[in-house]
């Protein structure tokens, strides 16, 4: 697989995904990802898009402000 903006070569690896709301921020750690090693463009699979927006959606009914997370231990 190469990336769709520069053609570079993607690698598989872990990214912080953060999630800006209109309330709050979360960030989670740790998101397995393809990364492009030339330009740094991540590219989450479609299970990994979906366990995020469940997290998403669930911690933002019960955070304040930010919130830090694990993906391994909230997925
Ligand atoms: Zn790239």
């Amino acid at each position: 697989m190469t990336c769709f903006r520069c053609k570079g070569a993607m690698k598989q690896n872990l990214k912080t995904h953060v999630a800006t709301l209109d309330k709050c921020v979360i960030i989670v750690k740790n998101v397995p990802a393809l990364v492009c090693e030339q330009c740094g463009e991540a590219y989450f699979a479609d299970e990994v898009m979906k366990g995020l927006e469940a997290i998403i959606d669930r911690l933002e009914g019960i955070i304040k402000e930010v919130a830090i997370v694990d993906y391994a231990d909230v997925a």
